[in-house]
């Protein structure tokens, strides 16, 4: 899908007259909090789980590659 498409079916969506009003509706309904969002670490897949949301593909490899690493860190100290 292009971005053209995929912009048209968010305003739609939102019933929104441009890319602006689409982003302070979203803001509105509590969908975007204008905050960024940290994804691909470890930091992102805990972000996840405390907003309560299934963590993204991204943030698994990194928690994973983190896991990784913290057991390697492990084995050398003992
Ligand atoms: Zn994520």
């Amino acid at each position: 899908m292009s971005l053209r498409v995929y912009s048209h079916r968010m305003r739609k969506a939102l019933g929104a007259r441009s890319i602006a009003h689409a982003v302070l509706l979203g803001c509105r309904a509590g969908l975007l909090d204008g905050q960024p969002q940290r994804h691909g670490d470890h930091a992102g897949y805990t972000a996840h789980l405390r907003r309560g949301e299934e963590p993204c593909e991204p943030c698994r490899l990194g928690e994973r590659a983190y896991r990784s690493t913290q057991r390697a860190g492990n084995r050398e100290v003992a």
